[in-house]
């Protein structure tokens, strides 16, 4: 398997696929040693995180450098990923014994002695859990999975995407330093064949982040096999802007929402409503916001916008502007790669869009945006909610009860007021329909990791 750097096209490494045999044969070393890593008193294993933590702290400049290579993320949002990661780590590492702490629910009886019926509730691990990863975001998505999945006791089989595996290599290689057993954290190398494998072996737990096609395809693989699955998928997520919004302010906040990390993020702004009375100033804003991003290469600090890290993600936004463009839309900004042969595309703005256009339905994980006028907010939830995915949603406006009523009525597991593109550790990361099955962060996505085990106690 070669690993390309998407901004030269030249290869950087090569490194040997797992097959399917392999794959096996680390879940079984992952399943031998799951016990005795449950049996880890809960203070080592969060040691050894707190270890691997400070690891990423010391090492960030190289690994933030490792990351722009391999996919292209220009290298000042690398080096802001790693610097979120131990904000992100002490979350898990403050919040998991509460967790799993075991909680008495009846007793009955109890005179000075152990009560003569006593109820509890206790949490196992899953046991050994597959964790196949995306390239976006490699450090976030992969530690949202591999460490409450460690830290609840269960041994983890990792396959960071094909286009970040030597990051992905990297991760385990400090969380072996740290502490982490070699057996409990295994990665596995390779692509949609690997993954596959991966998924069918004889795991405990599926928790899969990438697109709603692959997603699809793992549900259907697993169908019949009684195993947890958790699947964190794309988005279509709009954004509706008021008519009583700053207009300059809403237009530099949304424009970053929908091109950082050139667009290929999960939460990326995807759709753009503006009120009719806002939409012409709110166009020139946000194309003056666009037109001051820096657009090339990744390794420089002043880079905004880099290489797409997939070549024929090109392709994929040629076509729904070419489409957009047929039906009506109008691009201000933009419109194909900077060169031919590129993988670099302009960051482009589709004025006059509508919901009839692929580039408003279909996910374009790239800088390129479609902007469409509303009437007023009943046009706007329904445009919102005309769609497969439901991640994220959002309105700007200077009157939260509006806000509030607008998101009420808007199907999405995240929704925001004069803000995008967050992520918080302390709240559910949650999708509903085609972006997703289940939670990660918050103390809901350390439960998942764990089963209830009823504990009836009957003295004799
Ligand atoms: P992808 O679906 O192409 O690949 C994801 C992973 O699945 C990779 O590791 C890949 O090798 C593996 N894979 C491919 N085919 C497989 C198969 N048949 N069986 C098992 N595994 C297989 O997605 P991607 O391009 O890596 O990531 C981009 C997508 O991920 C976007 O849709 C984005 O929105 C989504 N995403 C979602 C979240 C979230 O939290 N909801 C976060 C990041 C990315």
């Amino acid at each position: 398997m070669k690993v390309i750097n998407p901004a030269t096209g030249q290869t950087i490494d090569e490194l040997s696929e797992d097959d399917g045999s392999a794959v096996d044969a680390k879940v079984a070393r992952a399943r031998a040693a799951q016990p005795a890593w449950a049996a880890t008193p809960l203070a080592e294993r969060l040691a050894a995180v707190a270890r691997f933590r400070d690891a990423l702290v010391a090492r960030k400049e190289d690994l933030a450098r490792l990351l722009t290579r391999e996919m292209g993320k220009p290298i000042a949002q690398a080096r802001n990923e790693l610097g979120a990661m131990p904000g992100r780590l002490d979350f898990f590492l403050r919040e998991t014994a509460a967790v799993l702490a075991e909680e008495t629910v009846h007793r009955e009886g109890a005179d000075g002695a152990a009560p003569a019926l006593e109820e509890v509730i206790a949490h196992d691990p899953l046991g050994v859990v597959a964790n196949v990863s995306a390239w976006n975001y490699p450090y976030f998505v992969g530690s949202n999975v591999f460490i409450p999945a460690l830290l609840t006791g269960n041994t983890v089989v990792y396959k960071p995407s094909e286009l970040t595996t030597l990051t992905g290599l990297r991760i385990v290689e400090l969380l072996h330093e740290a502490g982490i057993p070699k057996d409990a954290m295994v990665a596995v190398v390779g692509g949609g064949v690997t993954g596959g494998a991966l998924v069918r072996s004889a795991v405990d737990g599926v928790f899969f982040t990438g697109s709603y096609a692959t997603g699809r395809r793992i549900g259907e693989a697993l169908a019949g096999r009684l195993v947890k699955l958790q699947l964190e998928l794309g988005g279509k997520d709009p954004t509706y802007v008021c008519d009583d919004v700053d207009v300059r302010a809403a237009a530099e906040s949304l424009a970053d929402g929908a091109m950082y990390n050139n667009g290929q993020s999960c939460c990326s702004v995807e759709r753009i409503y503006v009120h009719r009375d806002v939409y012409a100033p709110f166009l020139e804003a946000f194309q003056q916001v666009v037109g001051g991003f820096v657009v090339g290469d990744p390794e420089d600090d002043r880079t905004y916008i880099g290489p797409l890290a997939r070549r024929d993600q090109v392709g994929v936004l040629s076509a729904q502007v070419a489409d957009a463009v047929a039906k009506g839309g109008r691009v201000l900004t933009g419109g194909g790669p900077l060169a031919p042969g590129s993988n670099v595309f302009q960051p482009t703005i589709v004025a006059d869009a509508t919901n009839e256009m692929s580039l408003m339905r279909q996910e374009s994980f790239g800088p390129v945006i479609g902007i469409a006028p509303v009437s007023g907010d009943d046009e706007a939830v329904r445009l919102m909610n005309d769609t497969e995915y439901g991640l994220t949603a959002g309105v700007y406006t200077k009157d939260r009860g509006r806000a509030r009523a607008v998101l009420t009525r808007v199907d999405a597991g995240s929704v925001y007021w004069n803000c995008c593109d967050r992520v918080s550790p302390r709240l559910p990361w949650t999708g509903r329909r085609h972006s997703g099955i289940g939670s990660t962060l918050s103390r809901e996505g350390i439960r998942t990791f764990v089963q209830p085990k009823a504990w009836h106690f009957r003295r004799a």
